[in-house]
């Protein structure tokens, strides 16, 4: 494959951006190599400005689901921005994405649209730190929130990428505040817990975490950690940003019943538009502003545009009964196939998958936190991922990151990427 006009606009990129990219992970850092510019995209396909065709498993790291440029999202989006597409007024179709989601998901009454998941994270947070009148959180090594400062303590995926698991610029007051577990380790909390009695206003976690590649929480975690919080008055916060609409209608709390007390949503709930959410029980939402205390705003919050996207998004998804156990039987297949070529090459690897997230790992240890899933062969992962993007197989371009499977997936594109890999380790 040639990436002649990629590089090119790569190199102009990089004159007038930061690294050319607007968001660290696509720069390639971690496989080495210039990204490659995306010219359009449709169902499983990408089609770079090379005129390479790739088959995608990133999907925008999560939000489409079902495929590229999906018509019922693409025609309300086109719908919509021909009334106008934004006003900074209330409109009707907040109100109905909003009944959806809360009908979707169980344990929530109310839920307030943001731009991102960082943002739906930061509010979250704040949210729980007003409502408790406590300061500190918990969170997991490898766990991803967003970029906000109080997260960017071993945050996972681009930040471990790139070696600054704390980043210059967040100070010291505000990193103190910020607790760190081991992911799958109840005890490690528990601990965190009494030697901070009294001042942890909630625990925040990715109930399948996805930003140090896929790990599935352990049986009797994410129950643990709701029992440590009800003993000690802090609130749980699920962050869905990845899980939530991807592994069943209502996310990681119904796959796994555990009841969250704060959800945070981003990437599936807009579609693939900028859009970011966080719910939670009534009593809980009425602290933000203008109802209590707690603020919150935005300009573009519920903008027009992404609300008609994520509405058909959710709409689709709520209605076709099978979508999420169709995409956990691709990864599935997806899985014992990869297994067995790897297997068949002599390669060790672990694979872990939750539903339609994926990720291999170059270890042959069980991956089930920050520091297994570190262990794994980088040098073996960068020639994997170049291997298969020369023969039209697009996987992240960084250890540390889930694959998304999309509904678009056919079987012969799961075959097709199952022999790419038999290839790459064979030769
Ligand atoms: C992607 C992600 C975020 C951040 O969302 P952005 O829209 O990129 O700000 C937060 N939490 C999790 C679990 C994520 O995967």
């Amino acid at each position: 494959m040639i990436y002649k006009r990629s590089s090119a606009l790569f190199a102009q990129a990089e004159q007038v951006i930061p690294g050319g990219v607007n968001s660290p992970v696509r720069a390639f850092k971690a496989v080495g190599g210039t990204p490659i510019f995306v010219k359009e995209a449709k169902g499983a396909y990408l089609y770079d400005e090379d005129g390479n065709q790739l088959i995608d498993y990133i999907n925008s790291w999560g939000p489409m689901i079902l495929g590229h440029a999906f018509e019922p999202v693409v025609s309300a989006v086109i719908e919509k921005a021909k009334k106008g597409t934004s006003f900074g007024m209330p409109t009707e179709i907040e109100t109905k994405i909003a009944e959806l989601a809360v009908s979707m998901v169980p344990n929530i009454d109310k839920i307030r649209f943001v731009n991102s998941g960082t943002e739906a994270c930061m509010s979250a947070v704040r949210l729980a730190r007003g409502f408790t009148g406590k300061d500190k959180i918990i969170k997991f090594a490898g766990c991803y929130h967003g970029h906000s400062d109080s997260f960017l303590i071993q945050a996972g995926s681009g930040a471990v990428t790139f070696g600054t698991p704390n980043s210059p610029g967040v100070t010291e007051g505000t990193a103190k505040d910020t607790l760190l577990a081991r992911y799958n380790d109840l005890s490690n909390v528990a601990e965190l817990i009494e030697a901070n009695s009294n001042e942890i206003a909630c625990i925040i976690i990715e109930p399948v975490a996805g930003n140090m590649g896929c790990i599935p929480p352990k049986e009797g975690f994410l129950q643990g950690l709701r029992n440590l919080c009800n003993e000690n008055g802090i609130l749980l916060i699920f962050d869905e940003v990845m899980t939530g609409f991807r592994l069943t209608k209502g996310g990681a709390q119904e796959l796994y019943g555990i009841d969250a007390d704060i959800v945070c949503f981003g990437k599936v709930i807009g579609g693939g538009l900028p859009v970011g959410a966080f719910a939670a029980r009534e009593e809980i939402m009425n602290c933000l502003a203008p109802l209590g205390p707690v603020y919150q705003a935005g300009t573009l919050s519920g903008n027009p545009l992404a609300m008609a996207a994520g509405l058909a998004m959710l709409t689709t998804l709520n209605d076709d009964a099978d979508v999420f156990v169709r995409l956990a039987k691709k990864t599935e297949y997806l899985h014992k196939g990869l297994s067995e070529v790897l297997r068949k090459n002599d390669v060790v690897h672990t694979i872990n998958r939750v539903g339609s997230m994926i990720s291999v790992h170059f270890d042959e240890a069980e991956v089930v936190d920050f520091e297994t899933a570190a262990k794994g062969n980088n040098e073996t992962f960068k020639t994997f991922f170049h291997d298969m993007l020369k023969q039209g197989v697009y996987i992240a371009p960084s250890a540390f990151e889930t694959w998304f499977v999309a509904d678009a997936l056919t079987y012969e594109d799961l075959d097709k990427t199952i022999e790419v890999c038999d290839s790459v380790f064979s030769k």
